[in-house]
């Protein structure tokens, strides 16, 4: 019998589990660990609560979860209630599929204030992390900046957005939809240091912008390359920069009625963030590219006046003591998911911040090959009971897939008319409801 344990029980995790099944058969006992008491990680926490549609793929996981050689093992942090160490004495392979939670640093002056949120945190607050509830962002100013160009920035301009009726259908928690409702927001600018041609936004998530009820995408044209330029581009970033040139199409007489403008500041570097305790502006630096496309300042300043800045600038894998790190690029050291001997990493861990959902199935078989190759038929280690033992000893409260389906329930019957579920966004409540 072959014994795994896998950290994280997001999209990384539950493709690796589903490819453990696959590749081992009945020869096997996967047990996913996860520090909260609910499952799927970023399908829970990160993808936005208005695109079910995305988050539906959780059920794909739930049949991995239901079977009997895969096993649920909530509430439990590694690093607290059990070490990587005795993980790794426990079972044959260890993967950390732990995903990349934590925000890349935005390194400016200011970037301490008050009102200035990581987009982690302001994505964890709409989406009920319990890490997050009490974030309070100031939304009664006029002016929110966002820093970035990738679909986390989209996703966070929209949800500034939209208002509850186009929430419906969505589970944004009702903390975050009471105070966007309310919010004051006229203008939201979003900060790309490089141009038009080096977003990294995809043209389905852009084009959302240009329907929302009460807000509107604002492109200056003069900042959009020749359109013949257009054509070197592959084909899903040429639609991207059309939906742009849409946008910056957009006549004036249609935005009279729309109470936020969203706003593409291209060629903008963040420099500094200031004010009296709190944010009140962002000093900007035009660029241009180098011939390698890099952004490089002008020495040309400006001012954006604004109560909030979140930086979307991407997101890094938490380093974990005596689990080697590669520090640039904010994940674990690795050689094709292998770390150490008996120790992998899947997913944003393996790979840094990169790529859909969907990028992890391959790369949750890759890793299980390469486990494959490595244990054989298994050591005879102690796997589960070992694992339940210890935690036994160590008081730790673990919650099982069935207490999940309890939660899950719990979160069903709670829901506001037309949400799929009101989550849970107290580790108390979720383990209450849990039984
Ligand atoms: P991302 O795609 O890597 O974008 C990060 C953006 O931040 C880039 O525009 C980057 O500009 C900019 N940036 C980085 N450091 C900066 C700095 N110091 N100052 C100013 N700008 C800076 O990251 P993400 O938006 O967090 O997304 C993470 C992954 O999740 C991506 O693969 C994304 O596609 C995926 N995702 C998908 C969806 C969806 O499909 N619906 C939704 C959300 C996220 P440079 O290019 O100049 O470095």
């Amino acid at each position: 019998m072959r014994h795994i344990a896998i950290i994280g029980s997001g999209p990384a995790g539950y493709y690796s589990a589903e490819a453990a099944q696959k590749k081992f058969g009945e020869d096997v006992r996967v047990d996913i660990i996860d520090r909260l008491p609910v499952p799927f990680g970023l399908i829970r926490f990160g993808v936005a609560p208005d695109h079910q549609s995305i988050k539906a793929v959780s059920g794909r996981y739930e049949k991995v979860a239901l079977s009997e050689n895969v096993r649920f093992v909530g509430n439990v942090t590694v690093g607290k209630d059990v070490s990587v160490d005795e993980l790794q004495d426990l079972y044959d392979a260890v993967v950390l599929a732990t995903g990349a939670p934590d925000d890349r640093k935005l390194d400016i002056t200011g970037g301490d204030l008050p009102g200035v949120f990581g987009s982690a945190a302001f994505v964890g607050w709409y989406n009920g992390h319990p890490d997050f509830a009490d974030l309070e962002p100031p939304l009664d100013g006029k002016h929110v900046a966002i820093i970035g160009n990738g679909n986390v920035a989209l996703d966070v301009a929209r949800i500034l957005s939209k208002t509850r009726a186009e929430f419906g259908g969505s589970d944004i928690v009702s903390h975050a939809l009471d105070v966007l409702e309310t919010s004051s927001t006229e203008d939201i600018t979003i900060l790309g240091r490089r141009g038009p041609h080096q977003i990294a936004m995809t043209p389905k998530e852009l084009g959302e912008l240009a329907h929302l009820d009460r807000a509107t995408p604002r492109v200056d044209l003069r900042d959009l390359p020749d359109t013949g330029e257009d054509a070197l581009l592959e084909p899903g970033m040429r639609k991207t920069v059309t939906h742009l040139r849409e946008f910056a199409a957009i006549p004036e007489a249609y935005r009279a009625d729309k109470q936020i403008s969203i706003n593409f500041d291209f060629f903008a570097a963040p420099v500094r963030i200031e004010g009296d305790g709190k944010v009140e502006r962002i000093i900007v630096e035009r660029t241009k590219l180098d011939d390698q496309l890099r952004s490089v300042g002008t020495g040309e300043t400006y001012e954006i006046g604004c109560s909030m800045v979140i930086s979307c600038i991407g997101y890094q894998t938490p380093s974990i003591e005596g689990v080697p790190y590669e520090h640039g690029r904010g994940r674990f050291a690795n050689v094709d998911g292998r770390i150490l001997p008996g120790l992998y990493c899947v997913g944003w861990a393996r790979r840094g911040p990169t790529g859909t959902i969907g990028t992890n199935r391959p790369d949750g078989y890759t890793v299980i090959d390469a486990v494959a190759e490595d244990i054989g038929e298994g050591a005879g280690k102690a796997g589960r009971p070992g694992l339940d033992a210890l935690l036994d000893k160590r008081g730790v409260q673990v919650v099982k897939f069935s207490d999940w389906k309890k939660i899950e329930e719990a979160e069903i019957a709670r829901a506001r008319e037309g949400a799929p579920r009101e989550k849970f966004v107290r580790i108390e409540d979720m383990i209450a409801a849990g039984g």
